[in-house]
Formats: C-alpha cells, sequence, structure tokens
C-alpha cells in the first residue's frame, strides 16, 4: 500500500473555550476599509494562534448585532467564500496598527496558557456561520437573537 500523496487537512480539536476579549473590544468600523487583509482568530496549533484570514470586500450590515460589519472574502472558504463579520472580530494582516496588536497579544496570552506546545489544532468554538453567511460570535449569539 502506498502512503497518502496528500496529508490530510488536520481537523481541529474542538475546545469550547470562554473568550472575555473579543467582546469587550473597543473597535470602531471605520477601522477597516476594503482591501485590509484581516484574520479572525479561532484557536491555537503548535503554540501559536491560527484563524482564517481573509480580505475586507465591503460595508455590510451585521444582523446578528444590529450594527456595520464588514463583507469579507475567503478565498479557502468554499460554499461559504462570503462571509458579513462584525468589525470586533478582525485583526489586520495588512498593516500593524496597535489596535489590532493589542487585542492579537491579549488573545495570544489568554489562549496560549491554557493550550501551551500542543501539536493539536485546537477550535475554540467561538465562531458560527449563519444559513445567510454572517459569521457570529458566541457572546454575540447569546446576546443576540
Ligand atoms: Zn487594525
Amino acid at each position: 500500500m502506498n502512503p497518502p500523496s496528500r496529508t490530510p487537512p488536520p481537523t481541529p480539536a474542538f475546545a469550547p473555550t470562554h473568550d472575555p476579549l473579543t467582546p469587550a473590544r473597543d473597535i470602531t468600523h471605520q477601522h477597516f476599509q476594503a482591501g485590509d487583509q484581516v484574520v479572525v482568530l479561532k484557536g491555537v496549533a503548535g503554540g501559536e494562534l491560527w484563524g482564517d484570514a481573509m480580505r475586507v470586500v465591503a460595508p455590510s450590515w451585521h444582523t446578528p448585532t444590529d450594527e456595520d460589519g464588514w463583507r469579507l472574502r475567503d478565498a479557502t472558504g468554499g460554499a461559504q467564500t462570503y462571509v458579513t463579520a462584525h468589525p470586533r472580530y478582525l485583526v489586520h494582516l495588512s498593516r500593524r496598527c496597535p489596535d489590532c496588536l493589542i487585542y492579537l497579544r491579549a488573545v495570544e496570552d489568554h489562549l496560549l496558557a491554557k493550550y501551551p506546545e500542543s501539536d493539536t489544532l485546537v477550535d475554540c468554538g467561538w465562531y458560527t456561520t449563519t444559513a445567510l453567511g454572517q459569521l457570529v460570535h458566541i457572546a454575540d449569539a447569546q446576546s443576540g437573537r
């Protein structure tokens, strides 16, 4: 038997983890603009944060929070190539700005303390995507509809 020519993508270990940081984040809608590269943080892999890298496309109403959001394009999203997210879910990849770095470091401290140096891909279970392509953080899903 030949080994498979490609390593299958690792299946994240689902580990629901409290997130006190994202719901408390204070970031304006205007902080982002079309064309920005961003990441939505989802968990930890090998002692580092991981998430979905996406490109900001256009302003879009985020219905789960009833606030201004951003339409994003996920090149690897398959059936859900486009999702709408709240600005506080996003971290800039295209530029190093203090607002995003502070949040990134805080999430890093929070999660790496819980899941240090693990080879497993840990999905903290923070986000779901609705049938209408709205990305929703677990805190917004609970407080909303
Ligand atoms: Zn930023």
